[in-house]
């Protein structure tokens, strides 16, 4: 039986290298798993006196080679799966044009399951190919498509919450359901994805915005989400045109936050994505509900929706992480949401002074620890601790030959060299440098030959 437990038990022998604070990271000189959990971490030098006890001779052994370095895998708490064919198209209009020409009319399509999981398959394929081993995924309103998804999801074996989207006001373009069908047919898509018995996929219970569902439906999610114990997903507060327009809407509300707070949707499993143009009351509302925020600046940009202030919500005790939120925003990579969050954040200082620019070492904890944190997982995943599961990626900053070397000084500590290897990354990295993606373990993304 030593053959089957050797594929499940690893050693990781090289820089390894996650957040252990917003501001600072932790270091490490080998990683021990054992069934996907994080058995042992520690210096080198412990390594090798473990090592020489014996306490490793079951384990398969993988040794970094210079200029590589194991970190935490992306967390991308919000994109939307059916919009990738519209990546790179249709962003010349504000939110709610866009919405009603380009992407309500591509979703509907997805009442079509064969092109659902054709799409779907290259989505989830995409994503583990750029680091991300957990999404949060809207999906579109259809059942069966978005089910699809959800066995795409665990043919890949990503970790995901899939959420089939809710919608019942009338659009253009027809895409919506009546109420009573709506929830059941949320019901069943729950039921569904939880008789998989498989923790790494989740449902998470969608209204896809305020604009698009009135108060009985929401209030009949919220119920739901209750009552199976899920997380909530939806879009606050990312165009002032559209807050205008809810609030409209709802004319005994006060703010965008308190239609959500009526509908019952605000809670401590709640992922909002934007939340760019928040008033004082409802930061403090979203706050005391222990709602989490999707940081999305790639979309915030190209839709002209805003710049979010990520520091200041995170001083205000909201947990915030980053999305790339495909198709209004233009790259699937969180690699590339971690540069863009730094640029926003970076904006916002220029243009209004302040203290909000985002450093890289922050910027990588809302990549992986604070994704964690956002998605309610920080107990299992988003940095390197003992009786964590293990979601890492193997990086080689110089292999794919797109990073120039640097060369460093005979004095430079081991901590200092790895520090400026993952800066490198951080900067300048992109899938090329993403050689092995690993889930709970386990290799689901290869290509380091
Ligand atoms: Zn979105």
């Amino acid at each position: 039986m030593a053959g089957i437990m050797s594929g499940t038990k690893k050693i990781f022998l090289g820089p390894i290298v996650s957040s252990s604070s917003f501001k600072d990271l932790s270091f490490a000189g080998y990683l021990a798993t054992e069934n996907g959990k994080i058995t042992k971490l520690g210096s080198r030098e412990e390594y090798n006196s473990l090592q020489q006890s014996g306490a490793f001779t079951d384990h398969k052994t993988i040794t970094l080679k210079p200029g590589q370095l194991l970190i935490p895998g992306f967390v991308d708490c919000h994109t939307h799966a059916p919009q990738f064919p519209n990546l790179g198209i249709g962003l010349d209009r504000p939110l709610l044009e866009w919405l009603d020409k380009y992407t309500f009319p591509l979703e509907s399509q997805y009442k079509d399951v064969e092109f659902a999981a054709k799409v779907y398959d290259k989505v989830v394929q995409r994503l583990l190919t750029n680091g991300t081993t957990t999404a949060c995924y809207f999906g579109s309103l259809h059942l069966e498509g978005t089910i699809e998804l959800a066995k795409t999801v665990l043919k890949h074996k990503q970790r995901a919450l899939v959420g089939k989207v809710s919608m019942n006001l009338k659009n253009d373009a027809g895409y919506y359901n009546e109420t009573a069908a709506e929830l059941d047919q949320v019901e069943k898509f729950v039921q569904t994805i939880l008789s998989y018995k498989n923790d790494l996929v989740q449902p998470v219970i969608t209204p896809r915005f305020a604009v698009s569902c009135d108060e009985p439906l929401m209030t009949g999610l919220a119920m739901i989400a209750q009552k199976y114990d899920c997380r909530i997903q939806s879009h606050i507060s990312e165009n002032l045109k559209e807050i205008e327009y809810v609030l409209e809407m709802y004319p005994s509300c006060t703010s965008y936050g308190e239609v959500y707070d009526k509908s019952q949707i605000l809670s401590n499993k709640c992922i909002l994505a934007h939340a760019i143009h928040l008033t004082e009351a409802e930061m403090s509302l979203l706050a005391a509900r222990g709602v989490s925020l999707a940081h999305c600046p790639a979309s915030n940009t190209r839709l002209r929706s805003g710049l979010c202030p990520v520091r200041k919500y995170r001083q205000r005790g909201l947990r915030v992480g980053l999305g790339t939120d495909v198709s209004g925003g233009d790259s699937a990579s969180i690699l590339d949401a971690v540069r863009r969050s730094m640029d926003v954040s970076t904006h916002l200082d220029l243009q209004a002074g302040g203290d909000n620019a985002i450093s890289w070492k922050e910027a990588f904890y809302l990549a992986t620890m604070g994704g964690a944190e956002a998605l309610n997982l920080d107990h299992k995943i988003g940095n390197f601790q003992v009786g964590k599961e293990l979601d890492a990626l193997l990086v080689d900053v110089y292999a794919a030959g797109n990073i120039d070397r640097h060369e460093y000084s005979a004095d430079n500590t081991e901590e200092e060299r790895v520090t400026n290897l993952l800066q490198k990354f951080v900067y300048l990295a992109d899938d090329r440098n993403i050689l092995q993606v690993y889930v709970k373990g386990e290799l689901v993304k290869d290509i380091s030959n």
